[in-house]
Protein backbone atom coordinates (compact mmCIF):
# COMPACT_ATOMS: atom_id res chain seq x y z
CA UNK A 1 0.00 0.00 0.00
CA UNK A 2 1.34 3.37 -0.84
CA UNK A 3 1.79 5.75 1.77
CA UNK A 4 -0.76 8.62 1.58
CA UNK A 5 -0.03 11.92 1.14
CA UNK A 6 -1.53 13.85 3.94
CA UNK A 7 -1.26 17.38 2.52
CA UNK A 8 -3.35 16.25 -0.30
CA UNK A 9 -6.07 15.15 1.54
CA UNK A 10 -5.62 17.93 3.69
CA UNK A 11 -6.39 20.17 0.75
CA UNK A 12 -9.73 18.17 0.00
CA UNK A 13 -11.17 19.71 3.46
CA UNK A 14 -12.81 22.55 2.89
CA UNK A 15 -12.99 25.47 5.77
CA UNK A 16 -16.01 27.79 6.59
CA UNK A 17 -15.54 30.93 8.31
CA UNK A 18 -18.18 32.01 10.73
CA UNK A 19 -20.33 28.61 10.47
CA UNK A 20 -22.87 27.74 12.29
CA UNK A 21 -21.57 30.79 14.32
CA UNK A 22 -19.46 33.63 14.51
CA UNK A 23 -16.00 33.19 15.12
CA UNK A 24 -16.31 29.14 14.39
CA UNK A 25 -13.70 27.60 11.72
CA UNK A 26 -15.83 24.79 10.63
CA UNK A 27 -13.46 22.32 8.68
CA UNK A 28 -16.09 21.02 6.35
CA UNK A 29 -15.17 17.43 5.37
CA UNK A 30 -18.10 16.65 2.62
CA UNK A 31 -14.92 18.08 -0.35
CA UNK A 32 -12.98 15.21 1.03
CA UNK A 33 -15.74 12.29 0.88
CA UNK A 34 -17.18 13.44 -2.50
CA UNK A 35 -13.76 12.85 -4.28
CA UNK A 36 -13.66 9.02 -4.61
CA UNK A 37 -9.16 8.92 -4.24
CA UNK A 38 -9.49 10.82 -1.27
CA UNK A 39 -12.02 8.91 0.59
CA UNK A 40 -10.49 5.65 -0.21
CA UNK A 41 -7.06 6.64 0.93
CA UNK A 42 -8.92 8.55 4.06
CA UNK A 43 -10.57 4.96 5.02
CA UNK A 44 -7.93 2.86 4.17
CA UNK A 45 -5.07 4.95 6.31
CA UNK A 46 -7.45 5.09 9.00
CA UNK A 47 -7.79 1.37 8.83
CA UNK A 48 -4.11 0.34 8.39
CA UNK A 49 -3.87 2.13 12.00
CA UNK A 50 -6.09 -0.84 13.25
CA UNK A 51 -5.27 -3.61 10.77
CA UNK A 52 -2.84 -5.50 13.47
CA UNK A 53 -5.37 -5.78 15.65
CA UNK A 54 -8.69 -7.85 15.86
CA UNK A 55 -11.04 -5.49 16.47
CA UNK A 56 -14.73 -6.79 17.03
CA UNK A 57 -16.74 -3.35 16.88
CA UNK A 58 -16.79 0.35 15.16
CA UNK A 59 -18.63 2.58 17.09
CA UNK A 60 -19.76 5.77 15.26
CA UNK A 61 -21.14 8.65 17.27
CA UNK A 62 -24.00 10.65 15.34
CA UNK A 63 -24.19 11.83 12.82
CA UNK A 64 -20.86 12.19 11.20
CA UNK A 65 -19.02 9.25 12.66
CA UNK A 66 -21.36 7.55 10.90
CA UNK A 67 -19.84 8.31 7.72
CA UNK A 68 -16.41 7.20 8.60
CA UNK A 69 -17.81 4.45 11.19
CA UNK A 70 -19.22 2.02 8.72
CA UNK A 71 -16.71 2.30 6.21
CA UNK A 72 -14.11 1.65 7.95
CA UNK A 73 -15.90 -1.21 10.04
CA UNK A 74 -16.04 -3.05 6.51
CA UNK A 75 -12.60 -2.61 6.23
CA UNK A 76 -11.96 -4.16 9.64
CA UNK A 77 -14.59 -6.99 9.07
CA UNK A 78 -15.76 -5.68 12.35
CA UNK A 79 -19.49 -4.67 13.09
CA UNK A 80 -21.20 -0.68 13.62
CA UNK A 81 -22.81 0.38 16.16
CA UNK A 82 -23.88 3.21 15.99
CA UNK A 83 -24.03 6.36 19.27
CA UNK A 84 -27.47 8.23 18.74
CA UNK A 85 -28.65 11.57 19.67
CA UNK A 86 -31.89 10.58 21.97
CA UNK A 87 -34.74 9.07 21.04
CA UNK A 88 -34.05 7.44 17.95
CA UNK A 89 -33.03 4.43 19.28
CA UNK A 90 -36.00 1.82 19.97
CA UNK A 91 -34.60 -0.74 22.24
CA UNK A 92 -33.14 -0.13 25.68
CA UNK A 93 -30.49 2.49 25.84
CA UNK A 94 -28.06 3.37 27.81
CA UNK A 95 -27.64 7.21 28.41
CA UNK A 96 -25.10 9.90 29.04
CA UNK A 97 -25.22 13.71 29.38
CA UNK A 98 -22.46 15.93 28.75
CA UNK A 99 -21.88 19.95 28.72
CA UNK A 100 -21.28 22.18 25.97
CA UNK A 101 -20.75 25.78 26.25
CA UNK A 102 -23.82 26.45 26.23
CA UNK A 103 -26.55 23.97 27.83
CA UNK A 104 -25.51 19.75 27.68
CA UNK A 105 -26.32 17.10 25.18
CA UNK A 106 -27.20 13.61 25.22
CA UNK A 107 -26.35 10.51 23.92
CA UNK A 108 -27.49 7.20 23.56
CA UNK A 109 -26.80 3.62 22.83
CA UNK A 110 -28.69 0.04 23.13
CA UNK A 111 -27.76 -1.74 26.16
CA UNK A 112 -27.23 -5.01 23.72
CA UNK A 113 -24.41 -3.39 21.55
CA UNK A 114 -21.92 -4.53 23.08
CA UNK A 115 -20.81 -7.67 24.89
CA UNK A 116 -18.32 -7.29 27.79
CA UNK A 117 -14.42 -7.60 26.88
CA UNK A 118 -15.26 -6.82 22.69
CA UNK A 119 -12.79 -4.58 21.34
CA UNK A 120 -14.08 -1.18 20.03
CA UNK A 121 -12.61 1.51 18.27
CA UNK A 122 -14.84 4.66 18.45
CA UNK A 123 -15.11 6.99 15.28
CA UNK A 124 -16.02 10.64 14.90
CA UNK A 125 -15.13 12.80 12.14
CA UNK A 126 -13.74 15.49 14.21
CA UNK A 127 -11.57 15.92 17.80
CA UNK A 128 -12.30 19.54 18.81
CA UNK A 129 -12.53 20.07 22.21
CA UNK A 130 -13.37 15.87 23.44
CA UNK A 131 -16.34 16.63 25.06
CA UNK A 132 -18.14 14.45 22.68
CA UNK A 133 -15.94 11.71 22.68
CA UNK A 134 -15.25 11.79 26.40
CA UNK A 135 -18.96 11.28 26.74
CA UNK A 136 -18.84 8.36 24.52
CA UNK A 137 -16.06 6.71 26.15
CA UNK A 138 -17.90 6.69 29.23
CA UNK A 139 -20.85 4.53 27.51
CA UNK A 140 -18.67 1.95 26.45
CA UNK A 141 -17.10 1.24 29.23
CA UNK A 142 -20.29 0.98 31.20
CA UNK A 143 -20.70 -1.49 28.93
CA UNK A 144 -17.97 -3.35 29.39
CA UNK A 145 -16.95 -2.25 26.05
CA UNK A 146 -12.26 -2.93 25.60
CA UNK A 147 -11.46 0.80 23.88
CA UNK A 148 -9.04 -0.20 20.82
CA UNK A 149 -8.40 3.38 20.17
CA UNK A 150 -10.49 6.70 19.50
CA UNK A 151 -10.10 7.54 15.43
CA UNK A 152 -10.81 10.73 14.02
CA UNK A 153 -10.38 12.51 10.54
CA UNK A 154 -9.41 15.61 11.92
CA UNK A 155 -7.94 16.49 14.86
CA UNK A 156 -7.87 20.78 15.54
CA UNK A 157 -4.70 19.98 17.72
CA UNK A 158 -4.75 23.82 18.86
CA UNK A 159 -7.81 22.79 21.21
CA UNK A 160 -5.90 20.25 23.00
CA UNK A 161 -9.03 17.52 22.94
CA UNK A 162 -6.52 14.41 22.92
CA UNK A 163 -5.33 15.50 26.82
CA UNK A 164 -8.65 14.42 27.71
CA UNK A 165 -7.80 10.76 26.64
CA UNK A 166 -4.72 9.86 28.89
CA UNK A 167 -3.67 5.97 28.23
CA UNK A 168 -6.05 5.85 25.10
CA UNK A 169 -4.60 5.47 21.41
CA UNK A 170 -6.00 8.58 19.74
CA UNK A 171 -5.34 8.35 16.32
CA UNK A 172 -6.24 11.12 13.86
CA UNK A 173 -4.80 11.13 9.79
CA UNK A 174 -5.27 14.81 9.09
CA UNK A 175 -3.95 17.74 11.78
CA UNK A 176 -4.70 21.61 11.77
CA UNK A 177 -2.97 23.66 14.48
P1 LIG B 1 -15.93 18.24 20.62
O1 LIG B 1 -16.89 17.52 21.50
O2 LIG B 1 -15.64 19.63 21.08
O3 LIG B 1 -14.64 17.44 20.41
O4 LIG B 1 -16.63 18.43 19.22
C1 LIG B 1 -16.68 17.39 18.36
C2 LIG B 1 -17.91 17.37 17.52
O5 LIG B 1 -18.33 18.66 17.07
C3 LIG B 1 -17.62 16.56 16.29
O6 LIG B 1 -18.68 15.66 16.12
C4 LIG B 1 -17.52 17.55 15.16
O7 LIG B 1 -18.28 17.10 14.08
C5 LIG B 1 -18.10 18.84 15.68
N1 LIG B 1 -17.18 20.00 15.54
C6 LIG B 1 -16.62 20.71 16.55
N2 LIG B 1 -15.87 21.72 16.11
C7 LIG B 1 -15.93 21.66 14.76
C8 LIG B 1 -15.34 22.44 13.69
N3 LIG B 1 -14.54 23.51 13.93
N4 LIG B 1 -15.62 22.08 12.41
C9 LIG B 1 -16.42 21.02 12.16
N5 LIG B 1 -16.99 20.25 13.10
C10 LIG B 1 -16.76 20.56 14.39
Amino acid sequence: QKPVDVDSLKALVRTVPDFPKPGILFYDITTLLKDKTGFAQLIDAMAAHYLSQKIDLVLGIEARGFIFGPALAYRLNAGFVPVRKPRKLPAPVARVTYDLEYGTDTLEIHLDAIQSGQKVVLVDDLLATGGTMEATVKLVKQLGGEIAGLGFAVELDFLKGRDRFPGYDVFSLLHYD
